[in-house]
């Protein structure tokens, strides 16, 4: 049986890009990527809104938001080399409730102290300009947003990792990860990949598989879905760049924005509902398993009491078109359900402490010679660049290079 030096399980575009900091950091290791799915990104990092983040929300000083930064960057070279279309659209943060105007001037700030340049506050006469069909009281201009395919961006990453050497074993679900010594085996029902270090990038089952393996943090992967809808094509053109409402600041999700693709199709979304499966893109699948793990959990129980309100009401705008519509006509007026069609969905893997609460930054745990990437929400695929370097620096850092 062959022995890889590093068996990285994911190829969404966190184990994609740890691969490629891996081959940099380990020159002639034998690195093999493993899939269950049949084709890279078929996961978060597929679906997914597209926006390549410019680092505005993050608490500065955290590593959500140096990573971003520097994952920004990176990201925006690696499409320039390998030729990945990306729009520098820009993006505008709208205020469209008193209460909320302080907090437009707080994201300012924040995005300051980011590094963010050429933020612009501006009144609805200045957002008029860039955004005409747009309405606010305050809004934040912010230049730095681009949108890019990221799916696109996987398949770049699978090219260039191809011609470096890294294999990959696609359509091999892992099942359990064990190690031993100084080895891990990686066991699927077809077979059996041994790695001398083994980083687990499974998403939405990363803690699955590192519970199995034994590491119990107390943390729970929640999937939570987010479905989107596409502005009819006769109201596209009223959107230039992204339109994005002030977020909750309780809750790491951004709130239904609007997004002009390259494609020049406008999207709105995500919400953000409970999923009933963990890989639930769709409202009918549901899991008893699944739920039944749920409610067995008690961060669960608490995120439920601390955020009951906003959960019946994301999930009433789930079930409702027309509620779905008039939280884009808050910004976009005159928008109606007649102007929405159902478009595509994505889950995203949220930690969630047993206290309830949401983890907002990346956790990265290790185990033995196993990494384990426990909690990798947005912007990780801007980031994942960087984020990958990090990731490869904890893997090196568990000894000395690693020799079959
Ligand atoms: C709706 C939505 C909108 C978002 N919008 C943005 C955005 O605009 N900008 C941004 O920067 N970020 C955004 N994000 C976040 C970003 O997409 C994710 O943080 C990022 O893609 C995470 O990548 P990943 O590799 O960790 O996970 P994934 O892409 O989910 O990859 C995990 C991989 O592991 C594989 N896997 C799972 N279990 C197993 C197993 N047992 N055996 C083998 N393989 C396994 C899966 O098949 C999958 O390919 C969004 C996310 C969602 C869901």
């Amino acid at each position: 049986m062959i022995r890889h030096d590093v068996v990285v399980v994911g190829a969404g575009l966190i184990g994609l890009a740890t691969a490629l900091a891996l081959v940099r950091r380990l020159p002639g290791a034998d690195i093999v990527v493993v899939d269950k799915e049949r084709e890279v990104a078929q996961h978060q990092s597929g679906h997914n809104s597209g926006v390549v983040h410019s680092g505005l929300y993050y608490t500065p000083g955290s590593a959500r938001a140096s990573l971003c930064r520097d994952g920004r960057q990176q990201l925006l070279e690696f499409a320039a080399t390998e030729a990945v279309p990306v729009l520098e659209s820009g993006k505008m943060v709208v205020a469209v409730r008193p209460e909320e105007t302080g907090r437009v001037r707080e994201l300012a700030a924040r995005g300051t102290a980011n590094g963010l340049r050429g933020l612009e506050i501006m009144d609805n006469r200045g957002l008029e300009q860039h955004e005409p069909a747009a309405r606010g009281l305050l809004a934040l201009w912010v230049p730095e947003t681009a949108l890019v395919d990221f799916r696109q961006v996987a398949l770049a990453l699978r090219r260039r990792l191809t011609q470096l050497g890294v294999q990959f074993e696609l359509g091999l679900s892992i099942e359990s990860i064990r190690h031993e010594q100084d080895q891990v085996r990686a066991t699927s029902a077809t077979g059996t990949v041994v790695g001398r270090r083994l980083v687990n990038c499974a998403g939405l089952q990363a803690e699955l598989l590192a519970r199995g393996a034994g590491l119990e943090t107390g943390l729970r992967i929640i999937p939570f879905r987010g479905a989107y809808f596409e502005l009819i094509p006769s109201l596209a053109g009223q959107v230039r760049s992204a339109i994005y409402p002030v977020p909750d600041p309780r809750l790491p999700f951004l709130g239904v924005h609007l997004t002009r693709h390259l494609d020049g199709g406008v999207s709105a979304g995500p919400n953000a509902v409970l999923a009933l499966a963990r890989e639930g893109y769709r409202r009918r699948d549901i899991s008893p398993a699944h739920i039944g793990a749920l409610l067995g959990y008690g961060g669960m129980r608490r995120l439920a009491m601390h955020h009951l309100r906003t959960a019946l009401a994301e999930t009433w705008r789930d079930l409702s078109k027309e509620a779905y519509a008039r939280s884009v006509a808050a910004y976009l007026p005159g928008v109606t359900h007649r102007d929405l069609r159902t478009g595509a969905s994505g889950v995203r893997a949220q930690a969630v402490a047993p206290d309830g609460t949401l983890l907002d930054d990346f956790r990265v745990v290790t185990q033995g010679p196993v990494v384990h990437v426990l909690n990798a929400p947005s912007p990780a695929a801007t980031a994942c660049l960087a984020i990958g370097e990090e990731i490869a620096s904890q893997v090196t850092a568990l000894g000395d290079r690693p020799q079959r």
